[in-house]
């Protein structure tokens, strides 16, 4: 008789006994499902990898010898009896949720997750689920963002009205999945782009893929007659001269208050790839989960608002959490 698949933290790490599998782990274990690409999430060589076979290319590009098992989305593999398979997860090109199944349970592992649709992504999917882990980055009623398209339609007025000051404007986000998508915002906006070399790799791997880009230059650090995208590691490391330039965050922090570090930026424009706090409703609402477990960000509050709302729920607190 197969057990009920729920996670737990062992060692600082999400867990799945049972199935006996690694959630995203900080550190080496001998089998991780890793989520997507972003940095924060593979951090250590471990035995054996599942994942996408589009995070296993991304990956590639920081981790040239990066091996994994790749798994395409709803494409079933067995593991100890459970019935696993990768579904998407609409946070960035690649990402996946993990569901793991027994005849008459189903776990299911959101990762980064977001629920309005990508330039350059494939929309979340959403499985009822009897156990759910969800993360809650922005769970927290402040981060309501507005409508995607006013976010687009804002990208590509900040870029336009830049250029027509003939000043160059600069859009910053991270290389994989944000930098691809500002770069798809303003080719479809009618903007000319250029980016950096990091987002340039990853556009390329999109390519391959089959994300449609139209033509990008790469950057190579002079002043382009169009629009900008690169990372704010990238920029700060090569721009001296700010006058003849004019620069956005792209973030879903952007609804914070000010801070010292936003106000460098001339434009926060919270355009993010996690669910707000309407979006993880929308998604529990959907999955209907009989157990819900939460975690990163604002884990205890969002569980205790489930509890409130009639939700078996609680917090769960990985290596990185605990980290002040
Ligand atoms: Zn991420």
């Amino acid at each position: 008789m197969l057990q009920p698949i729920r996670p737990v933290i062992r060692d600082g790490d999400l867990y799945l006994p049972g199935v006996d599998l690694w959630l995203d782990p900080a550190n080496s274990r001998p089998t991780a499902f890793v989520s997507h690409a972003h940095a924060d999430h593979i951090r250590s060589r471990h035995g054996s990898v599942l994942c996408t076979p589009q995070t296993a290319a991304l990956v590639r590009l920081r981790i040239r010898k990066f091996r994994a098992t790749t798994l395409a989305f709803h494409q079933p593999v067995q593991r100890k009896g459970y019935t696993i398979r990768l579904i998407s997860a609409g946070h960035i090109f690649g990402s996946a949720q993990l569901v793991v199944e027994s005849p008459h349970w189903r776990f299911v592992y959101t990762g980064d997750f977001k629920m309005t649709e990508s330039l350059t992504c494939e929309p979340a999917e959403v499985v009822p689920a009897d156990c759910l882990l969800m993360e809650s980055t922005f769970a927290h009623a402040r981060y309501s963002f507005p409508p995607v398209t006013d976010l687009r339609q804002r990208i590509v007025d900040f870029a336009a009205q830049t250029l027509a000051q003939s000043k160059t404007p600069v859009l910053l986000g991270y290389a994989i999945g944000k930098g691809p998508e500002l770069v798809r915002i303003l080719q479809l906006g009618g903007v000319p782009v250029v980016a950096g070399s990091e987002v340039m790799r990853a556009v390329h791997v999109y390519s391959r893929f089959g994300v449609p880009f139209d033509s990008v230059d790469t950057w190579w650090g002079r002043r382009p007659h169009a629009a900008l995208v690169t990372t704010p590691h990238a920029w700060a490391r090569t721009i001296r001269n700010r006058e003849e330039w004019r620069v956005a965050l792209a973030t879903g922090w952007a609804t914070d208050q000010p801070t010292f570090d936003s106000l460098q930026y001339d434009a926060m424009i919270p355009l993010s790839d996690h669910a707000d706090w309407p979006g993880l409703w929308q998604y529990v609402e959907q999955a209907k989960p009989r157990e819900t477990y939460v975690i990163h960000g604002q884990a205890w509050p969002f569980a205790r608002a489930l509890r409130a709302k009639g939700y078996e729920a609680r917090a769960l607190l990985t290596e990185d959490d605990q980290q002040p």
